[in-house]
């Protein structure tokens, strides 16, 4: 097998949201030029804003240097258009969960991109073989999916699909031990390995609170008590509702509209209120 190396890539993030933004600053700060994209106009250079107050926060707090947060935020380059970012040798996708619009945005950058790109996929939920379907070399699609915030979860699992390049998964592999994070090898089973297991506790949170057995701050303050970081309600406002629901609409969907992983009415009436959790001011909880 040879080896690839991805240490001195320019990096494309594609989705400027919860994912997109951490990404950004992980890259950044491991001394990668990262140009950053977002569908919505202003999305990027806003997301970008936001980095910047958040990491003077923590030099303020003695956590980083004042220098080497002001390099990588000039490494930092938000792009209106994808055409932009065409240097890039590789492309971390964090948008929307619809396999609908993450193959299209791959096709775009596949046409664009150095022939030797790889494109990752920060998905959650969606078939990393089924995302790569259609492409022209689809052994470069790979799923490094990082967890939320991504600055402080360590795991990144690397994905592979039935396309995928041992050397791609590796290549990607090694980039996420470099960028400081714990790296797990992963076959594109439907949630992969965290997702898989968590589903069930979303569920059954979900399932007691539609009986009305149980609040949102009972079922946190419970969790926390027996050692959890954070209850699940918490945890799924931090996630983004519409995040969350469309994963378990994947996975249920995915294991062949298996009960143990239908989703819940009371996620889809957060849903469709816009009560997205913290991302859009109210959830279960209501944020400043
Ligand atoms: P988000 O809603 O915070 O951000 C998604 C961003 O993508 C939005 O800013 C939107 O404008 C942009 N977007 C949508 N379609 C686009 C397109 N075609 N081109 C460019 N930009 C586009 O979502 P998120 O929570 O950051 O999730 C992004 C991805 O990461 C999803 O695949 C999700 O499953 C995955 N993920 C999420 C979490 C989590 O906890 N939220 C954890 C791990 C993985």
């Amino acid at each position: 097998m040879s080896t690839l190396n991805l240490q001195a890539a320019n990096v494309l993030v594609v989705g400027a949201g919860i994912m997109g933004a951490g990404i950004a600053q992980v890259a950044a700060l491991a001394g990668h030029h990262v140009f950053l994209h977002d569908a919505r106009e202003g999305a990027a250079q806003e997301a970008k804003d936001q980095l910047s107050v958040a990491l003077h926060v923590l030099v303020s707090k003695g956590k980083l240097q004042h220098d080497d947060v002001e390099a990588a935020l000039t490494r930092i380059t938000p792009i209106s258009a994808l055409r932009y970012g065409k240097t890039a040798t590789l492309v971390v996708e964090a948008i929307v969960e619809n396999l609908d619009v993450k193959r299209k945005l791959f096709a775009e950058l596949e046409a664009l991109l150095p022939e030797d790109a790889v494109l990752a996929t920060n998905t959650s939920s969606i078939s990393v073989t089924a995302l790569a379907n259609g492409l022209k070399r689809p052994e470069r699609l790979v799923g490094m999916h990082f967890f939320n915030p991504v600055p402080l979860m360590k795991l990144v699992e690397v994905v592979s699909g039935l396309h995928t390049a041992p050397e791609v998964a590796e290549a990607i592999f090694t980039l996420a031990q470099s960028w400081g994070k714990t790296a797990v090898h992963a076959k594109s089973t439907p949630g992969f390995i965290v997702n898989r297991i968590a589903r069930p506790y979303y569920a059954e949170t979900l399932a007691l609170l539609a009986e009305q057995a149980v609040s949102p701050q009972v079922a946190d303050a419970c969790l926390r008590s027996v050692g959890f970081r954070m209850g699940p309600c918490e945890l799924m406002d931090l996630i983004g509702h519409d995040t969350n629901f469309a994963v378990t609409r994947s996975v249920y969907e995915a294991n062949f509209y298996d009960k143990r992983y239908v989703p819940s009415g009371v996620q889809r009436d957060l849903v469709d209120g816009g009560l997205l959790g913290r991302k859009s001011g109210r959830g279960f909880y209501r944020y400043p």
